[in-house]
């Protein structure tokens, strides 16, 4: 069985934002006062999160 585990929060690699997953809003909300307004984020999840649990 695979099951899926999605991140729940996100950190900017650039400006040290976080935010966290809303279950409810289906989208990103800004978890913490850091941050950048006009920053590119560079979140750290792309490219080393891996979607599908260990499934063997
Ligand atoms: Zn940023």
């Amino acid at each position: 069985m695979v099951r899926i585990t999605p991140p729940s929060e996100r950190t900017c690699e650039r400006c040290g934002r976080e935010d966290v997953w809303s279950t409810d809003a289906q989208s990103w909300v800004i978890g913490g006062a850091e941050g950048d307004p006009y920053c590119l984020h560079e979140w750290d999840i792309n490219g080393t999160f891996n979607p599908v649990a260990d499934a063997e």
